[in-house]
C-alpha cells in the first residue's frame, strides 16, 4: 500500500527530527522516516553543544547562522517543554574553550584575530576573546584548573542542552501535532511520476508532494536521485562519560563539559578512520590525560562509559541546504552542528520548504560553492 503525505522527510535524526517537528507546527501533513539503530546515527553519539565560535572559517554566512540559531534556542528550548513536557536542559549565558599550554592559547589567538578579519570582510561581527588564566578560574571558581591551562576562549553566545533529550522532544512535539513517525524504513530509491515523488523503501512506496532528504550519512545514495548533490564525509569522534559528581562547572565548556545530570563528558575526537565507529584505548587515554591535565580534580572521579559517533562533515565544514533545480520540491539539508542547528532547522528551514522564504544570504549555503563552474 502506498501512504501518502504532503511533505516526506527521510531521516529522524538531528536533521531531520527538527525540520520535520517545524513543518507541523506550520501546519504540513508529515511523513518521517528513519532507517532505525543499525544505520549510524550521530544524533545519538554527540556533545550537546549548541556552539558558534568555532563555527564558519571560510563561510562566515554559517557562522551568523550558527549565531541565529543561538538566539532562535533561547524561545525553542521553551516551546519544546510547553509543546511536550520535556525540558532539554538548554544552558545559555557563555561557553568556555579551555586552552592547554601556550601554544593552544596563540593558536586561538591566531584564529580569532582571523575570524574577526573574515567578519569584517562581510560586514557582520566575531564576538570571541580569550581569557587569561586568571579571569577563566574566575569564572569556574568551584573547579580548579590545572597548571597548564594558560587560558580558555570565551564567547557569550555559547552554551549546551542534554541532546537526548532534544531528540526526544522533537520526535514528541512532531508526533503530538499530527505527524506520523515511520520506523525501521529504509529510503532505497526517490523518483518522481510527473505529480508526485515516490519513495521506494524497505516498507513500501510513500508519495508526496515534496521531500526532505535530511538523512545525515544516507544522503549520498538518494539525493543524486533527484538532481541533489550534497557532499559529505565520516569523522570519529571519542567521547567518555564520568560518574556523576556535584555541580562544579557554572558556565558549558569544552572539551570537557559537564551535564546537567552531574557526569562530566570528556571529548572529542576527531579521527579519519571512514565509517568505523569502535572506541579505541590510545585516544580514550588521551582525552582522559588532557581532561585531567585541564581539571586535576577529576583524576579522582571514574569514567562509566565511552563511545564513538560519526560526524556528518561537508567538505566545509558548514551547512548546506538546497532545493533542486531540476525536480523542484525536493530538498537537502545537512550539517555538522545539528544541535545547534536544531532552532534554526526548525525555525527557518521549515519556512523555507514550506513556503520558499529565506533569509538574506541563505544561497550561500547551496552546495554549489564546491563546484567553481556553477558558482561563478
Ligand atoms: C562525537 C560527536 C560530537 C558531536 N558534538 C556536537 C555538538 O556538541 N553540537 C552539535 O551541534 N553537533 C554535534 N555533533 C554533530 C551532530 O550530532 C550532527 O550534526 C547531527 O546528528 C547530524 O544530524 P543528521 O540528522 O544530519 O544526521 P543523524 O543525526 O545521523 O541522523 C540521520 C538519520 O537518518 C537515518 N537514515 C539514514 N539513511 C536513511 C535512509 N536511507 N532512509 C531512512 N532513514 C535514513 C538514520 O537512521 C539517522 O537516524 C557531534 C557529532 C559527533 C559524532
Amino acid at each position: 500500500m502506498t501512504q501518502s503525505s504532503e511533505i516526506l522527510v527521510v531521516g529522524g535524526g538531528m536533521f531531520g527530527a527538527a525540520i520535520a517537528y517545524g513543518l507541523v507546527r506550520l501546519g504540513h501533513d508529515v511523513i518521517m522516516l528513519d532507517e532505525g539503530d543499525h544505520s549510524l546515527r550521530t544524533a545519538r553519539a554527540n556533545f550537546g553543544l549548541v556552539w558558534t565560535q568555532a563555527k564558519g572559517k571560510g563561510l562566515h554566512r554559517y557562522h551568523d547562522w550558527s549565531v541565529e540559531s543561538g538566539v532562535l534556542w533561547r524561545d525553542f528550548a521553551p516551546q519544546l517543554l510547553e509543546d511536550t513536557g520535556i525540558d532539554v536542559k538548554h544552558r545559555t549565558g557563555g561557553g568556555l574553550d579551555i586552552l592547554i599550554g601556550d601554544e593552544q592559547r596563540a593558536n586561538k589567538q591566531q584564529y580569532i584575530d582571523e575570524m574577526k578579519a573574515q567578519a569584517e570582510a562581510a560586514g557582520s561581527s566575531f564576538e570571541v576573546k580569550i581569557l587569561d588564566r586568571r579571569e577563566a578560574q574566575e569564572l569556574l571558581p568551584n573547579i580548579r584548573l590545572g597548571q597548564e591551562v594558560s587560558g580558555a576562549s570565551y564567547s557569550a553566545h555559547d552554551g549546551d542542552c542534554n541532546p537526548l533529550r532534544l531528540l526526544r522532544a522533537m520526535h514528541a512535539g512532531f508526533q503530538k501535532r499530527g505527524g506520523r513517525y515511520i520506523i525501521e524504513t529504509k529510503a532505497d530509491r526517490v523518483s518522481h511520476d510527473g505529480r508526485f515523488f515516490v519513495t521506494e523503501t524497505s516498507r513500501g512506496k510513500f508519495q508526496s508532494d515534496k521531500i526532505v532528504i535530511a538523512c545525515g550519512h544516507g544522503i549520498g545514495a538518494l539525493a543524486p536521485m533527484v538532481g541533489l548533490d550534497a557532499p559529505n564525509r565520516p569523522q570519529r569522534g571519542q567521547v567518555l562519560i564520568t560518574e556523576r559528581v556535584e555541580a562544579s562547572l557554572d558556565y558549558c565548556v569544552t572539551p570537557f563539559r559537564q551535564t546537567n545530570e552531574g557526569g562530566f563528558q570528556l571529548g572529542n575526537s576527531e579521527e579519519d578512520v571512514g565509517f568505523d565507529d569502535w572506541t579505541t584505548l590510545d585516544i580514550t587515554q588521551r582525552i582522559a590525560e588532557r581532561a585531567v591535565r585541564a581539571f586535576p580534580q577529576l583524576a579522582g572521579v571514574r569514567l562509566v562509559r565511552t563511545w564513538a559517533g560519526t560526524r556528518v562533515l561537508t567538505p566545509d565544514k558548514c551547512a548546506i541546504y538546497d532545493e533542486s533545480e531540476s525536480h523542484p520540491g525536493a530538498f537537502v539539508a545537512t550539517s555538522h552542528s545539528g544541535v545547534t542547528l536544531a532552532a534554526i532547522n526548525a525555525h527557518h528551514i521549515a519556512k523555507w520548504v514550506s513556503n520558499g522564504e529565506t533569509e538574506p544570504g541563505f544561497e550561500q549555503f547551496s552546495a554549489k560553492r564546491f563546484d567553481v563552474s556553477k558558482a561563478s
